[in-house]
């Protein structure tokens, strides 16, 4: 894998800003949505259908969370693209972590120079043509979603 060209950061910049328009709108005719519906729930008596009610409402909240957090990705991505994140837009942060770490010493010993095969870091493009706010690499991604989920 290589890095991203300046025309592919340039289509990626595109895709992540439209994306972003789109959420921004949907998240808040989804919250206006869910808020409505909390409202009705409060003025109009009617028990047997609150179970219901409260189920959809947490979905829908449910949704706006993953939205803010995909909004919150997709800003992110934006400002690796202008070379001002963490990291360069398209590379893995944990790959470049292990990477540093092969070159670090093992056990007393000098790691042999050449010898250290060297971790691919850039995400691959089909990644990030699907998903370009994509934070790590897929092997990374489950790693991390594995941590969350037992956390
Ligand atoms: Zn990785």
């Amino acid at each position: 894998m290589t890095k991203p060209t300046k025309a592919e950061l340039a289509k990626y910049r595109s895709l992540l800003s439209h994306q972003l328009a789109i959420l921004r709108g949907d998240v808040g005719s989804m919250r206006d949505e869910a808020l409505r519906a909390s409202e009705q729930d409060a003025s109009v008596d009617h028990l047997a259908d609150q179970g219901t009610d409260n189920y959809d409402q947490g979905f829908m909240l449910g949704l706006i969370e993953n939205e803010e957090e995909t909004i919150q990705m997709i800003e992110e991505a934006l400002v690796r693209i202008d070379g001002k994140g963490d990291w360069e837009f398209g590379q893995c942060p944990l790959c470049e972590e292990a990477n540093e770490a092969l070159k670090k010493p093992k056990d007393g010993k000098k790691a042999k120079p050449g010898k250290v095969e060297k971790i691919d870091s850039w995400i691959p493009k089909a990644r990030l043509e699907y998903l370009p706010w994509a934070r790590y690499c897929i092997r990374h991604q489950e790693d991390e979603e594995r941590n969350r989920e037992s956390a």
